[in-house]
């Protein structure tokens, strides 16, 4: 029988870029009749004990996940882990590096702004992010509070995207590296939306670190890049997952569109098990 139930294994609340708080995004996930979602915020569990408080009480499972700035030779990509131990010391002391490294990079891309003529404080763009996790996307809203600019995508495409003159890149946190802290902790790494940039020699690079799936089912990839990943995902054998990449209600949200069956979602877990259950024999 075909499994009907549909998941969602891309979200973000406010403890990292997203506007919503978990138990706000559990309700919208049930509203939309969705039976599962992965909370996957930027660089941080913190939102997770909240979701999965409100999931028990909305009817809507709520899977550990986070999404990771890592780096595969010089390319910047996304990894979402899910199914890790959310308790696992050493992937919680890589969130508590990388925040405190976000901030850090917040605060000087804040400085390159004010240099060149948009002053703006790093409290008026603290003071926008309700957690501890501070991105870009709280700079560009600051930057469209102060008046610098009409809208936060002009903020991004003139300032703040990668490569524009605002933007302070990263630091460097090894794909392999993240990928075997994940494994360690039980849990399994997808690489996030390869439509927005990722190069086919990067996923192939993923793939030898011990990549376990792709995110095939985004609202930025149209028919032919969704074919194409779902090709590759098969031909690679790998596993494939898909999601809303929700960060706010509203025209641009594709919460309850971008869903996949909870049969995938089955899959995954069946992954992260088998991982298991081979790293303890
Ligand atoms: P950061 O985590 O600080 O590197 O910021 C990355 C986040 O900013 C992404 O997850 C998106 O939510 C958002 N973002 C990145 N590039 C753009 C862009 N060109 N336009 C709008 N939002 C963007
Ligand atoms: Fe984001
Ligand atoms: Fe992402
Ligand atoms: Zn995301």
């Amino acid at each position: 029988m075909v499994d009907v139930r549909r998941a969602d294994l891309h979200t973000h609340t406010y403890y990292s870029d997203g506007h919503l708080s978990p138990r706000e995004l559990v309700e919208k996930a049930a509203q939309h009749g969705l039976v599962a979602i992965a909370i996957t915020d930027h660089d941080t569990i913190d939102g997770l004990a909240e979701g999965e408080q409100a999931g028990m009480e909305c009817g809507v499972e709520v899977i550990p996940g986070v999404e990771l700035s890592v780096t595969v030779r010089e390319e910047s990509v996304h990894l979402l882990g899910y199914f890790f131990d959310p308790a696992h010391v050493e992937l919680r002391e890589h969130f508590e590096r990388f925040i405190a490294h976000r901030r850090e990079r917040v605060y000087r891309i804040v400085e390159r702004l004010s240099a060149s003529g948009m002053a703006l404080s790093f409290e008026a763009v603290q003071a926008l992010a309700k957690g501890r996790v501070l991105g870009r996307p709280h700079v560009a809203e600051a930057m469209v509070e102060a008046g610098h600019v009409a809208t936060e995508r002009d903020a991004f495409q003139q300032y703040l995207a990668d490569g524009k003159p605002a933007c302070v890149p990263s630091v460097s946190f090894p794909a392999a590296e993240a990928l075997a802290l994940l494994h360690e902790a039980g849990g399994i790494g997808v690489l996030a939306h390869p439509g927005h940039w990722t190069a086919d020699q990067t996923v192939m690079t993923l793939i030898q670190c011990g990549l376990d799936g792709i995110e095939t089912i985004h609202p930025g990839h149209d028919a032919m890049l969704t074919g194409y990943y779902r090709q590759l995902a098969r031909d690679m054998g790998l596993l494939e997952t898909g999601g809303s990449d929700f960060h706010r209600p509203g025209p641009e949200s594709a919460m309850g569109r971008t869903a996949i069956s909870y049969a995938w979602l089955a899959r995954a877990r069946s992954v992260a098990e088998t991982r298991r259950a081979r790293s303890v024999s």
